[in-house]
């Protein structure tokens, strides 16, 4: 069975305990390599590497560096066959959505920060006449970057493109449950050139090489996107240690549809939101609030489109909804279609486990699911379900709308559906969430801040904002 292997210090190592991990395809049911169980041995290892590296990668001219991880990209495009199928085989998803989305943005999370950072700046301000100040910013030094397995190989970039691109070195985790992707990456980059402990990729749980990522004293920053209860225990552990941090959490996103939108596409575009990577995306709108006008008609155009999505193995051109990515996480999805139904919802279609018949029948499937009939309070619309689960409820009024979608903790993104421009410009104001896309969703522009308000993170990721977190600055002040 093939043996995933750590990335320190430029070498492809097993894991020093000697201890090995199972890797799951969630679509067939079945281990299909085995990871590293690292521990705190192999982070002291990959710790020293990254400092070791750091003097050099950190003063290297810009367009060397830059040239690198073009590079990197490029190595990207060229397995971009080999890195989708292990992002299927590791995730559940579709071969399909993993060739539309996940690796073509790997690709051009590492093209955006090679190039950004021959183009980032820094400020002067004159004092009258009497001194000018010019601030600079350096690299930070060694980094944590921990991510989850939704989007394995497009979140594990995004965080180590812009921190290898501002100069610091890096220590990373990729999930324990998705390790394929960042493996055959870091066979990329030791390709690419790329010196030896600039990055260095650990394999293991969460709980052990990741919190010893986190504790490290040399490790003096750390980039996390996951769920908001682990990265409470990131920050209580990091923030007394005055490290700075950027957590990405989790979200419970509201979709608002006006009954003056574009009817057509709101249904077909809620219905990707909804369910894209089987409800796994931090972005998707798992609560639909419909103005009442419209809300029997959409309910009807919504679960007819919901019914014709095929559910089927990953490989399959057909397929629209993949594996859930654990036996226990199906479990977890499975348990809130339960409360939901205590807490008085009604099913309307999907709420159970799919057999696929064939080589996934022993696969984690669930069926989408469309609940109607619940509260704004209960906790279906309270808690983050990330699964293929949406609640669709009325409403009247534009300023009840509001309230519903800010009423949980978090505030991650909100769509809004309506044709009225000033509309549209007023309820996104008033939206406590990071993102809003009015009319579409998941278009991303990486030169704009991305984030979540409330208990969907601190910190902002994207564009020059994670050029400026993995660098610190100083002003020095002259007089004239
Ligand atoms: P988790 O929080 O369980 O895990 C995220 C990463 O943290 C994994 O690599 C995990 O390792 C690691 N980890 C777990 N415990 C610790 C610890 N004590 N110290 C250091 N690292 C640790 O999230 P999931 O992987 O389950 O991802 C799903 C969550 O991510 C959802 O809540 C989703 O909303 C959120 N998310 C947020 C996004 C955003 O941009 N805001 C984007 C995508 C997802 P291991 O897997 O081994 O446990």
């Amino acid at each position: 069975m093939e043996k995933i292997l750590n990335y320190i210090n430029g070498e492809l190592v097993p894991p020093a305990s000697g201890q090995w991990l199972d890797n799951y395809n969630p679509a067939i049911g079945k281990v299909y390599s085995q990871i590293p169980d690292s521990d705190s041995k192999d982070i002291e290892n990959a710790v020293l590497a990254a400092k070791n590296a750091f003097p050099a990668w950190s003063t290297m001219p810009l367009g060397e560096r830059s040239n690198i991880l073009l590079k990197i990209a490029e190595g990207v495009d060229r397995e971009f066959e080999s890195l989708a199928k292990a992002e299927s085989d590791d995730n559940g998803k579709p071969v399909k959505l993993a060739k539309a989305v996940d690796i073509p943005r790997a690709s051009a999370n590492m093209r955006f920060f090679a190039t950004a950072i021959l183009h980032f700046e820094s400020q002067a301000h004159q004092t009258d006449q009497q001194a000018i100040n010019y601030t600079t910013r350096s690299p930070l030094g060694v980094v944590g970057c921990i991510s989850p397995w939704n989007l394995p190989l497009y979140l594990f970039t995004w965080k180590i493109a812009p921190a290898l691109a501002a100069g610091c070195t890096v220590v990373a985790k990729p999930s324990e449950l998705t390790p394929m992707t960042a493996y055959l990456f870091s066979k990329i980059c030791k390709e690419a050139g790329l010196p030896a402990g600039v990055l260095n990729i650990v394999h293991g749980l969460g709980s052990k090489a990741g919190q010893a990522i986190i504790e490290h004293p040399e490790v003096v920053a750390i980039s996390f996107t996951g769920g908001t209860t682990t990265g409470k225990t990131i920050a209580a552990t990091a923030a007394p240690m005055f490290k700075k941090l950027s957590l990405e959490l989790g979200g419970k996103n509201p979709n608002i549809i006006f009954s003056d939108c574009d009817f057509d596409e709101a249904v077909s575009t809620s219905v990707i939101s909804s369910f894209s990577n089987q409800g796994e995306i931090c972005l998707c709108g798992s609560r639909i609030l419909v103005e009442r006008s419209i809300y029997d008609r959409f309910v009807e155009a919504f679960i007819t489109k919901v019914k014709k999505l095929v559910v089927g193995d990953p490989a399959d051109d057909n397929t629209r909804v993949g594996a859930l990515v654990s036996e226990g996480h199906m479990n977890k999805v499975l348990s809130y279609i339960e409360l939901a139904k205590e807490e008085g919802g009604k099913v309307m279609t999907g709420g159970e486990r799919v057999i696929v018949k064939g080589r996934c029948e022993d696969g984690y499937f669930v069926a989408p699911t469309v609940i109607l009939g619940l509260d704004q309070q209960c906790r279906t619309n309270q808690e983050e379900i990330f699964g293929p689960v949406v609640t669709i409820m009325p409403f009247d009024k534009e300023g009840e709308v509001i309230e519903f979608a800010n009423s949980t903790a978090y505030g991650l993104s909100a769509t809004i559906w309506t044709e009225n421009l000033k509309r549209a410009h007023r309820v996104a104001h008033q939206l406590k969430s990071g993102i809003v896309w009015v009319n579409c969703w998941l278009l991303r522009d990486l030169r704009t801040p991305f984030g979540g308000m409330k208990q969907s993170g601190v910190g902002r990721e994207g564009g020059w904002e994670a050029l400026r977190f993995f660098t610190e600055q100083k002003n020095i002040c002259i007089k004239l």
